[in-house]
C-alpha cells in the first residue's frame, strides 16, 4: 500500500460516494434489472494488467449502479433500514484502514479495550442491568459480532454445551429451542446449526390479542408438555421489536418463565434495541434483567454501517466453555496469566474486525443527545404516516405500530368480496409502487392478512419523502379500485 496512491485513489472513491449519494433520489429504489444482467455487461476473465481506478469508478456506475437496491435511498421503506451515517462510514473506513486482526488482546490491545468499553457504553445507554458490564463487576460483559445469527448460535452453543456437560452428550436430542411465530428465522437456523434436531423447534402462535407478543402461559405449558414427554427445554427467544411487524414479547413474564424451568433466556432487539436509549422506549426492555443474554444490530437502527451486532452476556465464562481454543501458536503471557479478554473465544471465527472503531466513533460523533434525536424523529416521521393512513378511510393500520414500523393495508372492502381478494389487491398495490421505482416496501403475512411494511429509517428520509410515497400510494390505489 503506497500512502500517496493510497490518498489519491480513496479521494476519488469519496468523491464518488458522495455524488451517490447527492444523486441518489435518481435512481429506481428497487433495482429494475433482470436475473443475470450483470453477466452480459462484464467480461467472461479478468484483466491481466492494472486498470486505472477512474475506469474502474466508470464501470460501476455504468455496470454495478444498476443493479443495486438503494438501501439509503430516501424512499427505502422495505424490510427494517441498515443505517448509514458520516461517522459510521468514517468509523468503517478507520477499521479497515488500520486492518487489525484484533482475535487475542495482543493481536491489538486497543481493539480488545476499545471493545469492551464500547460495549459498557451501549449497555448504559441502553439502561442494561450492571449484571452485563464488564465494570458491572459481576462477571458480565459484552462483545461485537458481525450479525444476530452468530449472536445466537453463540449462545445457543453455550446453552447447549452447558446442559450436555452435566446431563452427557446423548441428550442432544431431546434439547428444545422456544420461540415464537414471529420470531426471527435466526434462531431456527441457529438451532439446526448447532446440532439441534429440527423437529425440537417449538414456533409458538401468537395471536392479534396479544399484539402478535409470546404469551408466557403457551411457553409454560409447551415446556410442561415437553418434559411429560421426556424433551428437556433448553432455550427460550423472546424479541423486541419482531421483523415482520415489530411486535415486543413481554420479558417479565417469559424470562420468570424460563427461571422457572432453567432454560436459557436470550433477549433479541436487533432492530428495536438501539430504542432503548430513549426513555419513552426503555419499558418494552423490562424483565431484560432476567435474561441470559441480549443482542442488537446497531447497523439496523443506530447510524452504523454494517456490519456491527452488540451481544451481552451475564456469563461470558459460559460462552467461553464452549467456543475456546488455544492453540499453542497463540499462546502469549496476557492470555496465560488471564489478565485479558480475548474475544476469539467469544465468537465463532479466529479472525474479527476492529468494528468497536465504527461504533465509537458514531457514539462520540452524534452523542447520546444526537443518537436519541435521531430515534425520535424516525418514530415521529412512522406516526406521521400512520395518521395519513388512517385519515384514508380506504385503508387501515392492521398492527398497533411500536417504533418506526407502520403495517397497513387497503381494507378488503374496498376492491374485494373476501380477504383472499384483499390479499391479491394489497400485492398488486405493493407490486405497482415498487415497479414505479420511486419507493420500497416489503410485505408480511399475518393471520392470513397480506400487510405492507413501511419501515422508515434510511437518514435521508425527510417529511417530503414519508409525504410523496403516501400519495403515490394513494394513487395507485386509486387506480386499482377504479
Ligand atoms: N432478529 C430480528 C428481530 C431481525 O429483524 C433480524 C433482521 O432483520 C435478525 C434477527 C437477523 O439479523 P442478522 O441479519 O444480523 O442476523
Amino acid at each position: 500500500l503506497d500512502p500517496d496512491v493510497f490518498s489519491k485513489e480513496s479521494h476519488a472513491v469519496v468523491d464518488f460516494i458522495a455524488d451517490y449519494y447527492r444523486d441518489i433520489e435518481q435512481y429506481p429504489v428497487r433495482s429494475q434489472v433482470e436475473p443475470g444482467y450483470l453477466s452480459k455487461r462484464l467480461p467472461e476473465s479478468p484483466p491481466i494488467f492494472s486498470e486505472p481506478i477512474d475506469t474502474i469508478l466508470g464501470d460501476i456506475k455504468k455496470d454495478i449502479i444498476p443493479g443495486l437496491t438503494h438501501w439509503q435511498s430516501p424512499n427505502f421503506y422495505a424490510y427494517f433500514q441498515a443505517n448509514a451515517s458520516t461517522a459510521g462510514f468514517l468509523g468503517e473506513m478507520l477499521c479497515t484502514g488500520f486492518n487489525v486482526v484484533g482475535f487475542n488482546w495482543i493481536a491489538s490491545p486497543a481493539a480488545t479495550e476499545l471493545e469492551s468499553i464500547v460495549m459498557d457504553w451501549m449497555a448504559k445507554m441502553m439502561k442494561l442491568p450492571s449484571k452485563f458490564l464488564f465494570s458491572g463487576g459481576q462477571g458480565g460483559g459484552g462483545v461485537l459480532h458481525g450479525s444476530t445469527c452468530e449472536a445466537v448460535v453463540c449462545t445457543l452453543a453455550a446453552a447447549r454445551d452447558k446442559i450436555l456437560n452435566k446431563f452427557g452428550f446423548d441428550c442432544i436430542t431431546k434439547l428444545v429451542v422456544y420461540a415464537s411465530d414471529q420470531t426471527h428465522f435466526t434462531v431456527q437456523k441457529a438451532s439446526k446449526i448447532i446440532g439441534i434436531p429440527p423437529c425440537n423447534f417449538r414456533s409458538i402462535p401468537t395471536s392479534a390479542s396479544s399484539g402478535y407478543g409470546l404469551d408466557a402461559d403457551d411457553v409454560r405449558q409447551a415446556m410442561k408438555v415437553d418434559i411429560a414427554q421426556g424433551f428437556m427445554p433448553l432455550y427460550l427467544c423472546a424479541t423486541v421489536g419482531t421483523t415482520a411487524v415489530g411486535a415486543v414479547d413481554p420479558l417479565l413474564e417469559l424470562g420468570q418463565v424460563a427461571r422457572e424451568f432453567g432454560v436459557w433466556f436470550h433477549v433479541d432487539g436487533a432492530y428495536a434495541g438501539s430504542s432503548a436509549i430513549c426513555p419513552e422506549f426503555r419499558s418494552y426492555f423490562d424483565g431484560v434483567e432476567l435474561a441470559d443474554s441480549i443482542s442488537m444490530n446497531p447497523h439496523k437502527w443506530f447510524l452504523t454501517n454494517m456490519d456491527c451486532c452488540c451481544l451481552w452476556l451475564r456469563s461470558p465464562a459460559e460462552l467461553v466453555d464452549s467456543l475456546s481454543t488455544n492453540p499453542e501458536i497463540l499462546r502469549n503471557k496476557a492470555t496465560d496469566e488471564k489478565e485479558v479478554v480475548d474475544y476469539k473465544d467469544w465468537q465463532i471465527a479466529l479472525s474479527r474486525r476492529f468494528r468497536a472503531m465504527k461504533l465509537w466513533l458514531v457514539i462520540r460523533r452524534y452523542g447520546v443527545a444526537g443518537l436519541m434525536e435521531h430515534i425520535r424523529s424516525d418514530v415521529g416521521l412512522a406516526k406521521h404516516f400512520e395518521k395519513l393512513v388512517r385519515m384514508d378511510t380506504r385503508f387501515e393500520v392492521v398492527v398497533p405500530r411500536r417504533f418506526s414500523l407502520v403495517c397497513f393495508r387497503l381494507k378488503p372492502r374496498f376492491g374485494a368480496t373476501n380477504d383472499d381478494d384483499g390479499l391479491k389487491t394489497n400485492r398488486r398495490l405493493l407490486d405497482a409502487v415498487n415497479s414505479s421505482g420511486r419507493a420500497f416496501m416489503t410485505h408480511a403475512l399475518i393471520d392470513g392478512k397480506f400487510v405492507i411494511r413501511f419501515a422508515i429509517g434510511t437518514t435521508l428520509t425527510e417529511m417530503c419523502h414519508v409525504d410523496a410515497t403516501w400519495k403515490l400510494i394513494q394513487d395507485i390505489a386509486t387506480g386499482l379500485l377504479l
